[in-house]
Formats: structure tokens, sequence, C-alpha cells
């Protein structure tokens, strides 16, 4: 059998220590567990990496304490503007979608796209269409509502600045949420969901949805799912970038994983992290910033459970 693993994040950036009381660490913490356990347990029992990866990301789509689904940021507008993609690495099967609102589970959405649509990626009015079509239900904007959140918007929202979620600082980071598997059978699969960046204008969609950017996965490589200041990524293609320096230069999943995220994407002065598998269930989960919400279980016994350095 092969050796299944799973790898969640819940966003990178500058975490803000002296915000950070004992208690919500500790919300924090067991938040990532559920999540991390709900998509172990799928695979422990033979499931897929694909079910395992949409599992975990909708559990922490539920929680608010991440900017994805419930929690997600405010946009210019006061509203709410999600972006998700899914990916398996067997077939190169893929969903994405963006600039939705009121679908609880934007993951599942990319989902829907990839395997009851004839496309990939599916945008704003559209891909709203096409869940009424599929039957979501639309909730309404009291669903996502966060108070931090909001104040964070209130912070920003007369002027030109966006920023990234969980920081008190206006060029800060943070945010996004997404999971990697590998599963018994050597398949993995990744996935990715965002609200994006407080106070983002004139439809600005960032790394998460975009295949090969945020999230990507090839059983020949690697599974991998981003999270950091999106307009660096889209610039330095990074999950595809992991992908290439595996398959075309022969690095290892750890070494393409650090060539990317403490090299190449610090060249252009991109912050954030990543989180990857390969299909012998290797783990890698790098970042540049303070800290990077993370979890990660293998069937090896690796496990862990970590936001700062
Ligand atoms: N990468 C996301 C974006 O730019 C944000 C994040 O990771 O927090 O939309």
């Amino acid at each position: 059998m092969n050796t299944f693993s799973i790898a969640i994040h819940g966003g990178a950036g500058t975490l803000v220590k002296g915000l950070m009381t004992a208690e919500l660490e500790d919300h924090y913490r067991n938040a990532l567990k559920v999540a991390r356990n709900a998509g172990y347990d799928i695979l422990e029992s033979g499931g897929s990496a694909l079910n395992a990866v949409e599992t975990s990301v909708k559990l922490l789509e539920d929680s608010p304490l991440f900017n994805a689904g419930k929690g997600s940021v405010f946009t210019a507008e006061g509203t709410h503007e999600m972006d998700a993609a899914i990916m398996e690495g067997e077939n190169l099967e893929a969903g994405a979608v963006s600039l939705i609102t009121g679908i609880k589970n934007p993951v599942a959405l990319a989902r829907d796209v990839m395997e009851k649509s004839y496309h990939v990626f599916l945008a704003g009015e559209g891909a709203m269409r096409f869940a009424k079509n599929q039957g979501y239900v639309i909730e309404s904007p009291e669903y996502f509502y966060d108070e931090v959140r909001y104040q964070q918007w209130q912070g920003i929202k007369d002027s030109d600045s966006f920023q990234l979620d969980h920081s008190v600082k206006k060029d800060g980071k943070f945010g996004t949420v997404g999971a990697v598997a590998c599963d018994q059978y050597g398949n993995i699969a990744a996935a990715t969901s965002t609200g994006g960046m407080t106070n983002k204008k004139w439809g600005r969609v960032g790394d998460s949805p975009m295949i090969g950017i945020g999230n990507y996965a090839n059983n020949k490589t690697c599974a991998v799912s981003c999270t950091g200041s999106g307009e660096f990524f889209i610039r330095g293609v990074v999950a595809y970038d992991v992908s290439c320096l595996m398959e075309y230069k022969g690095l290892s999943l750890k070494d393409a994983t650090n060539e990317v995220i403490h090299k190449r994407i610090l060249e252009i002065n991109g912050d954030g992290g990543l989180i990857a598998v390969d299909a012998e269930g290797t783990i890698a989960m790098p970042f540049n910033t303070e800290g990077m919400y993370r979890a990660c279980k293998s069937s090896n016994g690796q496990e862990e459970i970590s936001i700062y350095k």
C-alpha cells in the first residue's frame, strides 16, 4: 500500500503575535485538527485524495476563523467574492470558480464545474447561473459576516489599499485555505478556497482559483496549494513552477518547494507559502512569512499542527 498523507493550510502571513491569545490559538489549532483529521480518515478508509481534499477544505470554509466561505473578507463594495479550485493528478481533471457570491462551499462548486460541465473555469454571473442550475442554495450576506473581517475592512475601506487577511498592518498578509493529499493508490489532489483580499476592487482575482498558479496536481510530480500575495504568485506561476522543477530538473518535492518559496518568489518580492505532497506521500509546507496556519498527517507517523515558524 502506498504511504497516504494529507496537508492543509489556513493562510500564510505576517502573524501579529500580540493579537493572538492562548484561547484564540487553541481555536485555530482545533479547527486545523478537525479539518485535517476528517481528510485523513477518508484516506485511511481507502477513499480518494480528491474526496479528502474537498472534505478538509469544506470544513475550513465552514469555520469563520479562515478567509474562505464563512468568514470571507469584504470587498471594496462591502460584499464577499470568493474563488476556489480543485484538481486531481491522475487524469489532470480540474475545476475552478471565481467572483462567486452566496455559495457556502465554493470548493464543492469548483468540483461540480470539473465533473458536471465541459469547462474548467467559470467566473462571476455565469458561475452563479451554473450554481443555480446545479441546485445550490444561495446564502444571504449575513451567513458570511464576521465582525473581525468587517473591522478590517472599515480600517481601509475609503483608501486604495487592499490587504491580505489576518493582519493589522495595511500591507500585512494572510488568509485562504487549502488541502493536498496522496491516497493509498498513489493518486494526489489539491484544493484551494479564498475570499481573496480585504477591500479588493474591480473584479480582482487572485492566484487561488488559477490552475497551475495557486492550485495544481499531477501524479508525475506533486499536488500544491498556495497562500500569499496573489499578484506575486500569479507572476511567479508558483504551483506549476514547483511541478516543472520536479519534472524537468529532477528536484525532490522538498528542494523544488524550497527553491520556489525561499528563492524564486522572494526575488519578485512575493511573500507567502504553500503545502505540497508527491505521489509517495511526502509532505512539504514551506513559507517565507512569519507563520502559516498548517497541519499534516501521514500513514508513516508524521504529524504536525503549527502556526508560527
Ligand atoms: N492568495 C490569496 C489571494 O491573493 C490570498 C491569501 O492567500 O491569503 O487572493
